[in-house]
């Protein structure tokens, strides 16, 4: 299990719609509090979950997410 969680970043840009994390479950979660998707702490950035990463990056409306 790789547990870089810096490969994935959510910026201050998102907008809480959710989509990420619903195309991406494994990788991001919404926050209740405060709104946003944040990236899992027990995210395992396995390559099958790397790719439905940057499938939910590639619809975020605000490019929100970064990945490297
Ligand atoms: S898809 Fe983008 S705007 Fe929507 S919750 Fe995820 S990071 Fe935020």
């Amino acid at each position: 299990m790789n547990n870089d969680s810096k490969k994935v970043v959510v910026n201050d840009a998102c907008i809480g719609c959710g989509i990420c994390a619903t195309i991406a479950s494994e990788v991001f979660e919404m926050n209740s509090e405060t709104n946003k998707s944040e990236v899992r702490k027990d995210a395992d950035f396995s390559e099958e979950n790397l790719a439905k990463a940057k499938a939910g990056a590639e619809a975020c409306p605000v490019g929100a997410i970064k990945i490297e």
